[in-house]
């Protein structure tokens, strides 16, 4: 569908502009990225008064359910948007990791299970996607660290629309075979996501393909809003006293504040402080090594880490993210890679969900922080769970102990009981008949 023969529906669209966050120049909202005058990022801007005016709860609880029930906090113009069932993941109330931790009031937002390719990526990528439809492209593409190739891939499927992405050569076999499948070219790179991203923003200046990541990334990033909007709705309109999330480019991060604070100002929610605690591995932590110096600038890395998919050694918004956490009141610690895996094994057998590295690091460093006492236990604290186990196997292969290999008889099924460690956690006493 050409552009001229969607239904422009301009006048329910509330984005305005692309402004620097640096100088505050403004721009025409086309695929741009970085400010002319000072090289600093753009970002959309929205018409709040007319946001007040026309979205309630009401209307936005009778909206599809999806990230598109907050259709006009998006950037996106048309009626045409892309709807794959993104959003409005589980948030769900810990019992037993809570009690584990010695907190009260910790709820898990899932996005392990977000559609259609289960991580917090699939909306970015809805809203990348939508609006580079918008914007005539029908090449996409992006640099990667694996869940958004995923994204990415599915979404341009779905769309129709043609796909290149570029991946490290090192991603884990499921990253790799969940984007091979939806069929676009993948372009695995011999270097880290670093080199990757640079190649790519080289490639976007010779292509004109829409990079959801580089050129779109004013429009991609918004869809992490939605991870805050959800989280306040599912609280019963309510926003919660801490989070934590995972730091890559410390763009998800930056966005739930900014999703809070639209919320606040358009008289969603009622103002409350929200404290911004953020995750990273040790081995790719500049953010919160940048935090812990109480430096406002950070010194790239050369990842090494399991948590492939947020070891960004030179993060993009890390001083956004840094700012958020200090002005919140917040934290941003690291953790080692065993202390991912104890991570990602608590969640799963407190909880029943299996998240890949960056939530083990979430999980992690939720622990570490309730151990120094920067948790409260009264607090009400939402941890952001954005990735899915399955993708991410090899990581806790070998630390998860193997199945009891019998044959197809009882005998041999009571001796393998008998000798296993798992023996005083079962109700093993025979029932006498
Ligand atoms: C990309 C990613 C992140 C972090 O995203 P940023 O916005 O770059 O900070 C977190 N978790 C998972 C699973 C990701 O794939």
């Amino acid at each position: 569908m050409t552009l001229a023969t969607q239904t422009l529906n301009s006048t329910s669209a509330a984005f305005k502009a692309l402004v620097c966050k640096e100088c505050g120049a403004e721009y025409p909202l086309e695929a741009i990225h970085v400010c002319e005058l000072c090289f600093g990022p753009l970002e959309v801007t929205y018409d709040y008064e007319k946001l007040k005016q026309t979205v309630t709860r009401t209307t936005i609880e009778a909206g599809p359910h999806s990230i598109w029930r907050y259709r006009p906090f998006l950037p996106v113009a048309t009626d045409n948007f892309i709807d794959v069932g993104t959003g409005l993941t589980p948030l769900i109330k810990s019992n037993r990791l809570a009690r584990r931790l010695g907190i009260k009031n910790l709820y898990i937002k899932n996005d392990a299970v977000n559609m259609p390719t289960l991580s917090f990526k699939d909306r970015v990528v809805s809203v990348a996607l939508s609006r580079a439809r918008e914007l005539g492209f029908t090449t996409i593409s992006c640099a990667s660290t694996g869940n958004l190739a995923n994204s990415t891939a599915a979404i341009a499927a779905r769309a129709g629309l043609d796909c290149c992405v570029f991946i490290p050569a090192d991603l884990e076999a499921g990253k790799v075979l969940g984007t091979l499948i939806y069929g676009p070219t993948v372009m695995a790179v011999q270097g880290n996501y670093d080199q990757v991203n640079r190649l790519c923003c080289e490639v976007a200046n010779t292509y004109k393909w829409g990079f959801v990541n580089i050129n779109l990334r004013p429009y991609y990033s918004e869809g992490s809003k939605t991870l805050g909007y959800e989280v306040a709705e599912q609280l019963g309109w309510q926003l919660p006293d801490h989070i934590v999330a995972p730091l890559a480019s410390g763009s998800l991060f930056t966005k739930i504040y900014k999703g809070f604070q639209e919320f606040i100002k358009v008289g969603l929610v009622e103002n409350k402080a929200v404290r911004f605690s953020g995750a990273q591995a040790d081995g790719c932590s500049p953010i919160a090594k940048a935090f812990r110096e109480g430096r406002d600038f950070i010194q790239p890395v050369k990842p090494n880490t399991i948590a492939k998919s947020i070891a960004i050694g030179n993060p993009a918004d890390a001083i956004y993210a840094l700012e958020t956490a200090r002005k919140t009141g917040g934290n941003i610690e690291s953790v080692s890679d065993a202390e991912i895996i104890d991570g990602i094994k608590l969640l799963a057998e407190t909880e029943g969900i299996f998240t890949e590295t960056a939530g083990g690091t979430t999980i992690a460093v939720l622990k570490k922080l309730v151990e120094a006492g920067k948790i409260d236990p009264e607090e009400t604290t939402v941890a952001y769970i954005t990735g899915n186990g399955l993708k991410t196997q090899e990581a806790v292969q070998g630390y998860i102990g193997e199945p009891l290999q019998i044959e197809a008889k009882l005998d041999s099924f009571e001796r393998a009981l008998d000798r296993s460690r798992t023996l005083d956690r079962l109700d093993w006493q025979p029932v006498l008949v």
